[in-house]
């Protein structure tokens, strides 16, 4: 009989109750340090104080209007968005996925505004994640997501990872646009390294063509920059943004500059709940914080802690571990056993890590890890890891 929860998660057997900044607890009682964050998603730890204020005193005042009526903190987290970024403008949604919907359906208008309603073409990549809805598992193209669903979406394309030729080749006739993620998550935390980043910026640029990034995952500080793609020194068009941003809130946006937004207007699109008075009151609390040079800062000293820690505990560890990869508090650990392994390892020792593509372990800790956080987390894995070569 199909269980009343629709089936589509293997779950682990574990049910907390409560968060505590890393911390996560068990209906049990046992206390685990949380590296994964519910995916890159608990920024700032669990149950941060300025969070729940920020929250419940918006809770106490409204929680809902529409976006029939003007929200105010959807005017001050836009221009701080607006303020920290190459972006003009900002649509919030209530997900990655949704900003991903977005952002194919403005690529499709600008071109259809500019006269080349024949543009549809959207270049993506091998081992990209954009989300669930028809649109991003086309974009995907990955057979686990797409089997069984089609027709899908037409109008999209997948090359190699970074491979610019196969872009070049693929973009010949007609390109609409290239999404990617700047490090991709789901994949196995891949870095785009930077020089391929700029070439698919200057092939946009050639062809006319609209760069979409993908910071879902790597945005909001996560790498040790408010965005990832800050490192290399281009700007996309249009950059989908979620998880992070909301603390553990449903929470995204498509941010966009003026030119490629130009043809959304009146009645072109819309959400009942995007940009909700609770969003944005978490949302504009958790950017306070995050864009902040001395905040940065510390998440790139904390990152150099842990990378440091982690490459020891791979030399430790040969037989289990091969390398450490990724930026800032978004890494990954190449696993010589089964990462599921690993992870599962993890929770008997009372760690919480996240696999993903390529056989990888990630850790995505909240970026507020104290030094003697990481050093705990090391005693774990050192743990886990002796346990997975047993396993
Ligand atoms: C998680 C993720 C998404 C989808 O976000 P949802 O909020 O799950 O819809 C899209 N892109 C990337 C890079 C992600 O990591």
């Amino acid at each position: 009989m199909i269980p009343s929860i629709l089936p589509t998660y293997s779950r682990a057997p574990l049910k907390f109750v409560r968060g505590e900044g890393s911390w996560l607890f068990e209906a049990d009682g046992r206390r685990f340090l949380d590296m994964g964050s519910g995916i890159a998603v608990t920024l700032l730890g669990h149950a941060n104080p300025t969070l729940v204020d920020a929250l419940t005193s918006q809770a106490n005042a409204l929680w809902h209007v529409s976006n029939l009526y003007e929200i105010p903190g959807q005017v001050e987290l836009a221009d701080r968005l607006v303020e920290a970024t190459f972006a003009d403008t900002v649509f919030f949604t209530n997900s990655g996925t949704e900003a991903c919907e977005l952002a194919v359906k403005m690529v499709r208008k600008y071109h259809c505004e500019n006269d080349r309603p024949e543009r549809v073409e959207i270049i993506a990549f091998d081992g990209c994640f954009h989300g669930r809805s028809s649109a991003a598992i086309a974009a995907s193209g990955a057979e686990k997501m797409v089997k069984g669903f089609g027709p899908l979406l037409p109008g999209f394309v997948q090359v190699p990872f970074g491979d610019i030729d196969a872009v070049r080749a693929a973009a010949a006739d007609s390109c609409a646009a290239i999404i990617v993620e700047p490090v991709q998550g789901e994949g196995g935390i891949v870095p785009l390294p930077d020089e391929s980043l700029k070439a698919l910026r200057q092939i946009c640029d050639d062809m006319g063509a609209l760069l979409i990034l993908d910071e879902v995952q790597c945005g909001m500080g996560r790498t040790g920059r408010l965005f990832a793609h800050e490192r290399t020194g281009i700007s996309p068009d249009i950059m989908m943004i979620a998880k992070g941003i909301g603390g553990g809130f449903p929470l995204g946006a498509v941010l966009a500059t003026e030119n490629a937004a130009a043809g959304m207007t009146v009645g072109t699109h819309g959400s009942t709940y995007g940009g909700n008075p609770l969003a944005m009151a978490v949302g504009n609390a958790v950017m306070k914080t995050v864009a902040d040079d001395a905040f940065l800062a510390e998440v790139n000293r904390k990152a150099g802690l842990l990378r440091q820690k982690l490459e020891g505990l791979v030399a430790e560890h040969p037989d289990v571990f091969e390398g450490i990869r990724g930026e800032g508090l978004m890494l990954g650990i190449k696993c010589k056993v089964p990462n599921a392994d690993v992870v599962k390892a993890g929770f008997d020792a009372g760690i919480i890590t996240v696999p993903a593509g390529d056989n990888v372990v990630r850790l995505l800790p909240a970026l507020t890890i104290g030094d003697d956080e990481i050093a705990e987390a090391l005693t774990r894995l050192d743990k886990t890891a002796t346990a997975a070569k047993a396993a």
